[in-house]
């Protein structure tokens, strides 16, 4: 099963990820990795295969200072379990990192099709399709709007997923959205948080909004949280 958190706020993001990966570990995974974003918008990122306990050691020695980043517990499905293969994965200009738990059906068609276009991948997963999927969408048809480059992203995709997003570009925002594998969202005054399920977000509130499968939603530093459901509209009262 395996797990994503998120979070964007006023606080040290690596903070609440670590242990919030810490909280999922009772899901099963075989490694794990977190992206944070710094003030200047670069991506910086600690992956490895084994133990949270191994990515918080390795994370001492990094420079993971950012309010806003996503991290992950890797059951590998295609791919090793490897350093390369954990998650996050970037675009290629790596300025978009995203996690996915779930099975992308069809990874390898779309594989074959980005790379015609000129993309590179980096690992052997099925997830790092949408990686690069994000990035058309973003340098494309949805400029600047992370909620249409994840509608656009998941149109293509075939299979299961709950997927976090952040982007150098929009800075203090995550997108994510589900099909087929849980994901929770939540506001604080602290700020926005997304989770596989309630246990890491126990410590920081009581109130969580379950997704739904298809909906999107916003995450935003100062906690704003915006749903939008499958067919585009807002949901009211998420
Ligand atoms: N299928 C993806 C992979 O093998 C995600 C697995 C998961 O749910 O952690 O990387």
């Amino acid at each position: 099963m395996c797990g994503i958190v998120g979070y964007t706020g006023r606080g040290q993001a690596a903070e609440f990820l670590l242990s919030g990966l810490a909280a999922l570990e009772y899901r099963g995974y075989d490694s794990a990795g977190i992206d944070v974003m710094a003030s200047d918008g670069e991506l910086h990122g600690v992956k490895c295969a084994g133990r949270v306990a191994t990515l918080v050691e390795r994370c001492r020695t990094a420079n993971l200072t950012g309010t806003t980043g996503i991290a992950h517990t890797r059951w590998a499905t295609h791919g090793a379990p490897t350093d390369r293969n954990a998650h996050p994965h970037l675009d290629c200009d790596g300025r978009i990192a995203i996690v996915h738990n779930g099975i992308i059906e069809n990874f390898e068609e779309l594989r074959r099709s980005l790379r015609a276009e000129g993309h590179e991948f980096k690992s052997e997963t099925d997830s790092e399709v949408i990686a690069h999927l994000f990035g058309d969408a973003w340098n494309g048809p949805a400029k600047g709007d992370m909620v249409g480059a994840l509608r656009n992203t998941v149109a293509r995709l075939e299979g299961s997923w709950a997927i976090a997003v952040i982007c150098s570009d929009a800075p203090d925002q995550i997108v994510v959205t589900r099909c087929g594998s849980p994901l929770v969202v939540a506001s604080t005054e602290d700020g926005a948080y997304a989770a596989s399920d309630v246990i890491p977000l126990s410590s920081v509130t009581d109130h969580v909004v379950q997704l739904e499968d298809g909906d999107i939603a916003l995450l935003e530093k100062d906690g704003g949280i915006t749903v939008y459901d499958a067919s585009g509209g807002e949901v009211t009262e998420p």
